[in-house]
């Protein structure tokens, strides 16, 4: 279906259009070989980077194209149409946008062209053990002595750090006690460090999860890891103030891979009940028990779409965080669940073929299933609709 997309819009996507359809048969290869061998494709992410796909929320002055929200979402929406996306691609978009928002300036000129020009990869690092879904709860504590800061702690489930050049952790700079005993609201007391995976004391284990995207799970161990003070996202004690608009982009962009996701299982369904002919002479596509679901998902991604790009845009046009959150939410929330619905429906189109992984579709699912537990959970997307939105009184 057709949008009124800007020329440059359509250019871009055009872009993305040739950039899928030159790598997606290496689709299954790259993530076969991250997920088994520990090697992620830097040729392809050097590519991606080289015509400014990575670089979109990064200013040009920072070596980014900085074509924003709107267009980093039509980005990986139409890569996730050829089944190319992965987690890091949303992740180190999301780093890059923190470390602009939070600075200094110092920062950002260190890291973010590196960013830009493909030359390093980056992971996120904010769930514990004890705070998932609450992340306030979270001890891991990153103190400043001197010059540096010294980060103990540990974080779980964190993705990708095996391929990972640096991990954004968010810590806390002091303790819950510490921060309630100097009156500071519950936002204080966070210090955001960009931290070297390779650094001394930092540790990691495999988590036994099933993979997303090729990309394995890691719990990290910091002990007495020290990070230079310059690597400091934003204030000491406040770093976490830029992370809140960062995860409206976190969420618009989670959504927009999802709509290419659903894209790409509508044609696989389609294309193979076309063909599939079990009774008489009619292919399975020409009965309504195979059709209605199709076309009733085709309709709610039309819908969801709608509101991932207005979320995208409201970005762009530096609306108030709090004014994009209910669309970024919303649109992550309804794209996961169309995402799951989906990926089932052309599991059940393909019969039996639905679980050869040579079909592509089996091992879809459990990436698109993830889209219900994270980034944040479908649970906590209703609290925050039921309590900001509909003014209800806060559950938990
Ligand atoms: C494959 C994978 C990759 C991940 N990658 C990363 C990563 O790169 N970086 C990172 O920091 N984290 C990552 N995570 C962690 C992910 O963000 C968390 O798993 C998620 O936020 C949920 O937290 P939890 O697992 O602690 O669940 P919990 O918080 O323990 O929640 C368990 C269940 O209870 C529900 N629940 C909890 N509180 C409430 C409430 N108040 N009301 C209603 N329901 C509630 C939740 O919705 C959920 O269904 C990843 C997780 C997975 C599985």
């Amino acid at each position: 279906m057709d949008f009124n997309f800007t020329e440059e819009q359509r250019m871009l996507i055009e872009a993305v259009d040739k950039f899928g359809q030159k790598w997606q048969d290496k689709g299954e290869e790259i993530r076969e070989r991250t997920l088994k061998e520990g090697v992620f494709p830097r040729d392809f992410w050097q590519e991606f980077a080289d015509q400014g796909f990575i670089g979109a929320l990064i200013p040009e002055e920072y070596g980014g194209s900085g074509m924003g929200l709107f267009a980093q979402a039509l980005i990986l929406e139409t890569l996730g149409r050829y089944g190319l996306t992965s987690a890091m691609m949303m992740l180190t978009a999301m780093d890059a946008l923190c470390v602009l928002r939070g600075g200094p300036d110092e920062l950002k000129q260190r890291y973010l062209p590196r960013i830009a020009s493909g030359e390093e990869i980056w992971a996120f690092a904010i769930t514990e053990p004890d705070a998932g879904s609450n992340a306030f709860r979270m001890k891991t504590i990153a103190r400043r002595e001197g010059d540096k800061f010294i980060l103990n702690g540990q974080k779980t489930f964190i993705t990708g750090v095996d391929v990972a050049d640096r991990v954004l952790v968010i810590a806390r700079s002091m303790t819950y006690e510490e921060l309630k005993a100097k009156g500071l609201p519950k936002v204080g007391g966070f210090n955001v460090l960009i931290v070297d995976p390779k650094s001394p004391g930092f540790e990691m284990q495999e988590l036994n999860t099933e993979g997303i995207e090729g990309l394995r799970q890691w719990t990290l161990f910091f002990d007495n890891v020290e990070v230079p003070a310059e690597d400091l996202v934003g204030a000491e004690h406040a770093g976490i103030l830029p992370m809140f608009n960062v995860l409206n982009a976190e969420r618009t962009l989670a959504a927009a891979i999802g709509l290419g996701g659903i894209d790409l299982m509508l044609k696989k369904a389609v294309d193979y009940a076309n063909e599939r002919v079990v009774f008489g002479d009619k292919p399975i596509g020409a009965y309504q028990a195979i059709q209605h679901p199709l076309a009733e998902i085709k309709a709610e991604s039309e819908a969801a779409r709608m509101l991932v790009y207005r979320a995208a845009a409201m970005f762009d046009e530096g609306k108030n965080p709090n004014d994009i959150a209910p669309y970024a939410n919303m649109a992550k929330m309804l794209v996961g669940e169309i995402s799951i619905k989906a990926c089932d429906r052309a599991i059940q189109t393909h019969g039996g073929n639905g679980f050869d992984r040579d079909y592509g579709l089996i091992q879809a699912w459990v990436n698109t299933r993830l889209v219900r537990t994270a980034p944040i959970s479908k649970e906590m997307i209703l609290n925050y609709i039921a309590e900001h939105v509909l003014g209800m009184p806060r559950s938990y």
